[in-house]
């Protein structure tokens, strides 16, 4: 069992260090724990977001001195890197300078709005619910394009608090499933929602059915922003994962990916 999707405290919205995560990773039997710390932005107001750039290296020491001292699991060092349109020089030249393992491409915001962010969720009362579904599914895609990008995170996060689209986004969806088999992608199954007011996972069970018609790969993330979190839900999404048709997770090192059962 490997968990690709955890943070730390330096996100500012989590708890823990990382070496918190790495033991309650190791106490549940995780062989693989994939950190995916967010990203930070030059020019981005996001204080409750994200590390500032000169944190950074911190965050690449810990990990470090994890690896050293934590022989038992395998220790891997990615990033959750945002896609957004004006930040994209940045983020490119950012993800360029350093050896990831892997990169979790997320939308997290359309425009200035992260609707993400419980701190902005009544916004979601100020917008057309489908047209930010679509807005969306439209920069989901137009990440898939960039080839910056390993894996797809939290695919259907607008649902996250519980605002459900009132019209059928099958096209919507099933475009930016095709771009995102096109360009090679991994899907992120993320059982975050379990614990958000939407009570269900990312992608949901009807998205992954699609999603293994175009055999897209999936792997696991919990989105652990405390360490208890670490491969929540993880045995229920397998068997979940089982029953759709998947028989294959997968697996990174420095960005290369291999195949394994899941
Ligand atoms: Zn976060
Ligand atoms: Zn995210």
């Amino acid at each position: 069992m490997n968990d690709y999707h955890v943070h730390t405290f330096l996100c500012k919205h989590a708890e823990g260090q990382v070496y918190e995560y790495v033991e309650s990773a190791i106490k549940k039997g995780v062989e693989q724990i994939g950190f995916a710390e967010h990203i930070p932005i030059r020019g981005l107001h996001d204080p409750d977001g994200r590390m500032r750039i000169d944190e950074f290296e911190l965050y690449l020491k810990f990990i470090k001195e994890a690896q050293k001292k934590y022989k038992e699991i395998k220790i891997l060092l990615g990033i959750e890197a945002d896609y957004m349109p004006v930040h994209m020089s940045f983020i490119e030249d950012f993800l360029n300078q350093y050896t990831f393992d892997f990169i979790i491409g997320s939308v997290h915001f359309i425009d200035e709005w992260d609707f993400t962010n419980p701190l902005y969720q009544k916004h979601y009362e100020n917008y057309d619910i489908d047209h930010t579904y679509r807005q969306y599914y439209k920069l989901v895609r137009e990440a898939a394009g960039t080839g910056l990008y390993d894996i797809i995170g939290h695919f259907d996060i607008p649902k996250k608090f519980g605002y459900r689209a009132t019209v059928d986004l099958s096209r919507d969806i099933n475009e930016t499933l095709k771009i995102i088999k096109d360009n090679d992608l991994v899907l992120d199954v993320n059982t975050s929602g379990l614990r958000k007011p939407v009570k269900e996972i990312h992608p949901s069970e009807k998205i992954l059915q699609q999603a293994l018609e175009y055999n897209i790969p999936v792997i696991l993330g919990s989105d652990a922003h405390q360490p208890s979190h670490v491969a929540y839900a993880f045995e229920e999404t397998r068997d979940l994962l089982k029953k759709i048709g998947f028989s294959e997770t997968c697996v990174y090192d420095k960005r290369k990916r291999k195949s394994i059962p899941l």
